[in-house]
Formats: structure tokens, C-alpha cells, sequence
């Protein structure tokens, strides 16, 4: 790992902790914390998109229900806002990982996938938010031949599925991105991007405006049964709901059945400076499309609305014990690793300053999709271990437990992919000896192509690890 700054400074050194995405947005007055103790007809517990996109579309359903949703501390600190923002057309976290993990029903979580995504567009424009939202396509890129041999079978797979791609190399991949670290591409028109500070923002604003009332700093600490509601337990009151939706994602869920499900892993964010006309045209990068290269340890990397460059991935950090600690948040050694990376990626920029650093936690899930469930005979409903990609899939989350609390039997309810339980985690020291073992195998395929047996045997068994 090198520091390039002119100085010997890290190009990183000076970059600010906070998500940049925080910055482009005015921040909106807080709401405020639940103070008295108060009944209502659904509670939400947090105020990511998960939460948000739920308050939104119970008024939908139920236009005279009292909504109250439950934030810890601001709608959209967490993953919701410091995500990188690809609202991919999937609820499967793609269309291989449909058809590897969830063949009987691929088809069709593929159709919906893409019909999420078509949904969720309109939205934005029923509801009339500005979200930064550009449907402006997606690159992936391989780095080595068994990357781009799985571009091929991506490709193949696409066509199946009538999905409209492009397979590209030399000059109509540099016309798309022009880096010595990638030989292959496949371009994919369908996929969009969003500001996701402005996304939560939006959300949030939209929410108010429906009488949907929001607390914010108000941490749900316990939830108990009392009579057919219930209790909400807040560090200065109390809330009683006839239904509950829990949108916690990666913190610890508050039903300790959940506890196992997933794991949190840290994912880590660098942003450039603004870079010129010039500086982008030394790269070939053109269009607006955001980028992901295709190794288990994978970057992704798009512009932001004012011409920085979001670099992001590769490392995915388990901390021993499931450790959620605040200062998780900033990992100096993962920071250094993404500026190498950039700087091998993109010679020409090798020597652009970072003005934006962070971390975030992933919800990582055994089978890599969100799973949704009812719990207290069905006045709990929860949906989390989007496993990194949770931007377009929180919304179909979010219908899929309004159904489950009204008891209704939809298309969405009958799929069996969010319905079906992930493979829960061992416990320590068990959980680290695992994920230590299945990051080292993932890495090593990274380097030789070769898949071993231990992953082998957890892919027999539907299991995955990713980011
Ligand atoms: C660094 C990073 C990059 C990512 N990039 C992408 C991407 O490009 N595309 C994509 O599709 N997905 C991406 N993801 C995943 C995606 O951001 C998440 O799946 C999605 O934002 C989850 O939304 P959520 O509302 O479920 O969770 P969150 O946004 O984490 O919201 C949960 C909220 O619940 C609150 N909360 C938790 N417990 C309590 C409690 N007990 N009481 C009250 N409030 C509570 C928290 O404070 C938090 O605000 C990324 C995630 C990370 C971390």
C-alpha cells in the first residue's frame, strides 16, 4: 500500500468522515424525539429507505391509519445514506444470483426485479421527488480471463431473459472506460443511480407531508406484547402499536430471532475532488453510467452530480462478535488500499486527492438477498440482509410486508426467496473461523480462478458471502 500524496501524506489524509452524500443536501430541522407516550396503528422502526418507503406506501393503503416511524438518530444515517447509490433493476441482487441460488422461481423474481425498478421510477414521479435519480446504465468490467468469461455467461444469461446488454472489448469498452486494469465489459442500459442523501431526504419530506409523523433520536429499545398491541419502549416514552414494522437492517434486530441471520460488514468510500473535463476525458469515461468490476472482492465506482469520482469495495470487514463499534466507521488501512487501487486503476489520476472518506455497514446475508417475515402472530413484520443491495429492492421489501401484515396473498407473499429463511450464522468464535476461511477462498479465486471446495460445498447448500 503506497501514500502518493506529494507531501507523503495520504491523498486520503484530508478527507472528511462524512459521507459525502450528506453535503448535498441542506439538512432538513430534525423531528423530534417521542416524548409522551402515544397509541397509533402501525409503528416503523427506522428511518432508512427500508422504514421510509413502508410509511409511504401504508398511507397508500391505509389513508386514515395513524403512522408513526421510529428513527435512532436521523432518517438516513446508516446505509441509506452513505450507499453508492445503483438502484439496480433486481430483487435478487442480480440475475445470476437468481438463477444460482433460486432456479424454481428466477423467472419470475427476475420480471419482478425489473418491474420493481420501472415502480419505483414511478413513484418518484407521482410523489414528485428529486432524487438526482438518472437511469443511465451500468458498466461491469472484468480484470482477468475467468471475470470475463463470467461477463459471457452474464451475457448469455441476459438474453435468455430478453435483458438488453452489450458485450465489449478495445475500443468499445475504452470508449465507456479506458483503464489498464480492465480488458472486458458488459454494458447493461437498464440500471439507474440516485443521490441517496437526497433519495432519504426526499422520502422523508414526502412522508411529513402525509401525516406521517416521525421521531427522530428516539432508539427503540425493547418491544413487548400487551394485550393485542405492541409497546414500543423509547428512552423518554412509550408508543403502542396494533402492527409493527421492524427497518432496523444491519444494527442488532430487536427480535432475537433475527440475531443470527446476518452479519453486519463494514464497506468502505472514497470520493476525489472534482476532476475536469480533461481528467475524465484521460480516463475515456464519457457517459454518466456507473461501473462495478466483477471479482468477489469488487469495486464499485460512479461520478457524483458534481464530477467527483465515488471509488468504493474491495474490503468487507467482519469485526469478531458481530462489533458495531462508532469508530468502525473510519479504517485508515481499507481507506489506503481503495487510493492504490484507484491509483493503479486510473494512472492518470494517480495523484487526485480524496475530500471524502467513510464506512458503512452491510447487512450481509447468507444467500446475499433480503428475507422478509411476520412474527407475533402477524402484527410484526420485518425485512433486512439486503447484502448490499438494498437501494431498489427496500421498496419491494416494503410491499411485501404491508402484504404480510394485512394478510394478503400476493405475488409478492408467494415467492419464496424473501419468505424463505437465510442460513443463520454460527456463533463465535465459529462465525469469525467462517468468514475468515470464505474471505480467504474468495480472495485466492480472485487471483487464480480456481473456486475451492469449501465454497463449492456452501454454493451446494445456497450459501454465499458477499457485499
Ligand atoms: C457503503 C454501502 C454501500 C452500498 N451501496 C449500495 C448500492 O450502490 N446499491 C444498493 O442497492 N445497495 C447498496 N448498499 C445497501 C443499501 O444501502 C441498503 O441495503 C439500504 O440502504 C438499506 O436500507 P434500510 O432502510 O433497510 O437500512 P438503513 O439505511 O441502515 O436504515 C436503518 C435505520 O434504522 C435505524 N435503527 C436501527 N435500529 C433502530 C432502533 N432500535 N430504533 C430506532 N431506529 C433504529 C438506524 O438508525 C437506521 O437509520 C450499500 C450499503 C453500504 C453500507
Amino acid at each position: 500500500m503506497r501514500d502518493d500524496g506529494p507531501s507523503g501524506a495520504p491523498l486520503w489524509a484530508r478527507a472528511s468522515p462524512e459521507p459525502f452524500w450528506h453535503s448535498t443536501v441542506a439538512a432538513a430541522p430534525p423531528c423530534p424525539p417521542l416524548t409522551s407516550d402515544s397509541t397509533c396503528d402501525l409503528a416503523i422502526v427506522g428511518g432508512g429507505f427500508t422504514g421510509l418507503w413502508t410509511a409511504l406506501k401504508a398511507r397508500a393503503r391505509w389513508p386514515d391509519a395513524r403512522i408513526v416511524l421510529l428513527e435512532g438518530g436521523r432518517c438516513g444515517q446508516d446505509a441509506s445514506g452513505r450507499t453508492g447509490g445503483f438502484c439496480a433493476p433486481s430483487i435478487s441482487h442480480g440475475v445470476s444470483n437468481a438463477l444460482a441460488r433460486f432456479p424454481a422461481e428466477a423467472a419470475e423474481l427476475i420480471r419482478l426485479g425489473r418491474q420493481n425498478l420501472d415502480d419505483y421510477v414511478q413513484d418518484l414521479s407521482d410523489y414528485k421527488m428529486e432524487t438526482g435519480f438518472q437511469r443511465c446504465g451500468k458498466l461491469n468490467v472484468a480484470a482477468t480471463p475467468w471475470q470475463a468469461d463470467g461477463l459471457d455467461r452474464m451475457a448469455r444469461h441476459y438474453q435468455r431473459f430478453g435483458i438488453d446488454c452489450t458485450l465489449l472489448t478495445g475500443d468499445a469498452l475504452r470508449a465507456k472506460l479506458d483503464s489498464p486494469a480492465y480488458t472486458a465489459g458488459l454494458y447493461e442500459p437498464n440500471y439507474g443511480l440516485i443521490n441517496p442523501a437526497r433519495t432519504v431526504s426526499e422520502l422523508r419530506r414526502v412522508c411529513v407531508e402525509q401525516d406521517i409523523v416521525i421521531h427522530e433520536q428516539s432508539t427503540v429499545t425493547a418491544l413487548s406484547k400487551t394485550g393485542s398491541h405492541v409497546a414500543l419502549k423509547t428512552p423518554k416514552a412509550q408508543l403502542s402499536a396494533k402492527q409493527v414494522v421492524l427497518a432496523t437492517n444491519a444494527r442488532v434486530p430487536l427480535l432475537k430471532r433475527l440475531r443470527a441471520a446476518f452479519i453486519p460488514i463494514y464497506d468502505y468510500s472514497l470520493v476525489t475532488e472534482p476532476l475536469s473535463e480533461d481528467q475524465w476525458a484521460s480516463i475515456g469515461w464519457s457517459g454518466p453510467h456507473g461501473i462495478a468490476d466483477s471479482g468477489n472482492q469488487f469495486h464499485y465506482f460512479r461520478k457524483t452530480p458534481d464530477n467527483r469520482m465515488l471509488w468504493a469495495g474491495y474490503d468487507a470487514i467482519y469485526h469478531y462478535g458481530s462489533n458495531r463499534d462508532a469508530g468502525n466507521l473510519q479504517r485508515p488501512e481499507s481507506f489506503a488500499r481503495l487510493a492504490a487501487q484507484f491509483a493503479k486503476a486510473f494512472p492518470p489520476l494517480a495523484h487526485v486527492r480524496f475530500s471524502h472518506a467513510w464506512g458503512g455497514i452491510i447487512d450481509t446475508s447468507a444467500r446475499t438477498t433480503f428475507f422478509v417475515g411476520r412474527a407475533w402472530g402477524g402484527r410484526v413484520a420485518y425485512a433486512m440482509g439486503f447484502t448490499g443491495q438494498g437501494v431498489s429492492a427496500s421498496r419491494f421489501a416494503a410491499l411485501t410486508m404491508l402484504d404480510l401484515l394485512e394478510g394478503a396473498d400476493t405475488e409478492r407473499t408467494r415467492l419464496r426467496m424473501p419468505r424463505r429463511w437465510p442460513v443463520p450464522f454460527p456463533p463465535e468464535p465459529f462465525r469469525s473461523m467462517a468468514v475468515r476461511r470464505a474471505q480467504r477462498d474468495l480472495a485466492r479465486e480472485d487471483r487464480t480462478g480456481h473456486r475451492s471446495t469449501f465454497l463449492r460445498t456452501l454454493d451446494r447448500f445456497g450459501i454465499g458471502f458477499d457485499s
